[in-house]
């Protein structure tokens, strides 16, 4: 019940406004997010490698509404890879974008996207990293799913995530499944209607397991995104039949979600492990989906409300 209302929560403009100016929110808010600063995000990739975790950097932004907003967006990914090149993290740290705060959903926004994260791969490709596409509402996946495959002729090594909750995802990773093809598995974070998605946990958490199958089976690079236990053993069983070397796929988990969990897989199961590190002001979207995916989140959250009024 709870989920579908923190979800449709993290659309409305009057939400964003209550939640991002209450001044308790904060503490709960740095549980998830790096940082509003560059600095700080490039912190946490210090710190994660140090660790032996790599990461995938989001700088927060998305539904934008303005083609300016697009071109900030751009150049403060920019920015960050030319940071993470003059300290020579490239090899430590790749980018995730949305495509919906490169302006995808404006008019042209087919183009304004993909010009935008073109420059963004380039920069990208300059300092021996790549780029993931992150998906967002099933509305967006045929328009992502055509922008990879043109970034992907300049740059093969672009990725994508895909979510298990959409019927339609089991195709999608068939046709994904090709050599050199990074496809990141996650269960999906948006509400979606019946007629495209699987409503149920389980229905879900099924799909997920056959998707997993497919990829691991496939020619490409996995990326396993998910806090799952049991996904996360299911993952290294298949990698196991499949004849998978530790190299040949990777795990990603969100920051500040079951770190001791990211430590382990990379010291102790000696695997490749990567943290999803957002940061940047414009966290309030992403926050709200943090809180829905997890009702203990949101009393956390909630009770810091009520002890600090
Ligand atoms: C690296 C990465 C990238 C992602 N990119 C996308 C994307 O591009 N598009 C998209 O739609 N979704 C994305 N997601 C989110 C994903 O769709 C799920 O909503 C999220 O990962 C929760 O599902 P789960 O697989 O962890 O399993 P769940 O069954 O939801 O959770 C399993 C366990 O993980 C822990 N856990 C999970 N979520 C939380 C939380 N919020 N707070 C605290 N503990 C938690 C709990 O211990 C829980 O019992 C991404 C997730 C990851 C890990």
């Amino acid at each position: 019940m709870l989920t579908p209302l923190l979800l449709t929560a993290s659309r409305s403009e009057l939400m964003r406004r209550f939640v991002s100016g209450a001044p308790v929110t904060r503490p709960v808010v740095d549980r998830f997010i790096a940082g509003d600063a560059l600095a700080e995000a490039l912190a946490s990739v210090r710190t994660l490698a140090s660790q032996g975790v790599d990461v995938t950097l989001d700088h927060l932004g998305e539904d934008i509404t303005e083609p300016a907003q697009a071109r900030r967006n751009r150049d403060s990914y920019l920015a960050l890879l030319a940071a993470l090149g003059g300290e020579g993290l490239g090899d430590r740290a790749e980018v995730s974008v949305k495509l919906s705060a490169f302006g995808q959903s404006l008019p042209d926004g087919h183009r304004l996207a993909l010009d935008g994260v073109r420059a963004v791969c380039e920069a990208a490709a300059a300092i021996g990293t790549t780029v993931t596409l992150d998906m967002e509402d099933h509305t967006t996946v045929d328009s992502t799913l055509a922008i990879l495959a043109e970034l992907r002729r300049d740059f093969p090594r672009t990725g994508v995530a895909v979510q298990a909750a959409l019927f339609r995802t089991e195709q999608d990773v068939r046709a994904l499944a090709l050599p050199g093809s990074r496809v990141r598995l996650v269960k999906g974070a948006y509400k979606e209607p019946a007629s495209v998605a699987h409503q149920r946990k389980e229905d879900v958490d099924r799909a997920y397991a056959r998707c997993l199958n497919v990829l691991m089976a496939g020619d490409g690079y996995p990326m396993v995104g998910s806090h799952d236990p049991r996904i996360i053993d299911l993952a290294l069983r298949l990698a196991e039949r499949y004849g998978r070397g530790p190299d040949s796929y990777e795990f990603q988990m969100l920051y500040g979600i079951r770190d001791a969990e990211q430590r382990r897989l990379a010291a102790e199961e000696h695997r490749r492990v990567r943290a999803y590190v957002p940061y940047g002001s414009d966290w309030y979207g992403y926050f709200m989906r943090r809180l829905a995916e997890r009702p203990a989140n949101l009393v956390f959250f909630l009770r810091s409300f009520l002890i600090r009024r």
